[in-house]
């Protein structure tokens, strides 16, 4: 992924507003994940399901999405959620992906060598 594919809360916001509204507490997605992101709003999107987003978050190494909407966004959401430990939370390389460290972080061998 280059730097100019990654997307930023704007992107969201432009290209998905049904799922935005006042009730919205935190927008954050880590650039490795918004790819993962945006696959699984295009979803949601398509199949037309009522889906607000409550919050979007990094915690324990994993994405977190709270949301209120159908039972079948949420389950789009779980999706998501239980991908992003096997995407590098900074790069989304799949390679050697592991979330670990004092502050539990997800990334791939490279990233982490980097880190180090
Ligand atoms: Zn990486």
């Amino acid at each position: 992924m280059t730097l100019d594919s990654i997307k930023s809360t704007s992107y969201f916001k432009e290209r998905y507003p049904q799922f935005f509204s006042d009730e919205l507490i935190e927008f954050y997605c880590l650039d490795g994940w918004a790819d993962l992101l945006d696959a699984g709003f295009a979803l949601i999107a398509e199949l037309d399901y009522h889906f607000k987003l409550i919050q979007v978050k990094e915690k324990l190494g994993g994405l977190r999405i709270y949301c209120k909407g159908d039972p079948e966004s949420k389950e789009i959401c779980n999706w998501m959620m239980s991908k992003s430990y096997e995407i590098c939370s900074e790069c989304s390389s799949r390679d050697g992906v592991k979330t670990e460290g004092d502050y539990l972080v997800t990334l791939c061998k490279v990233c982490r060598e980097k880190e180090e």
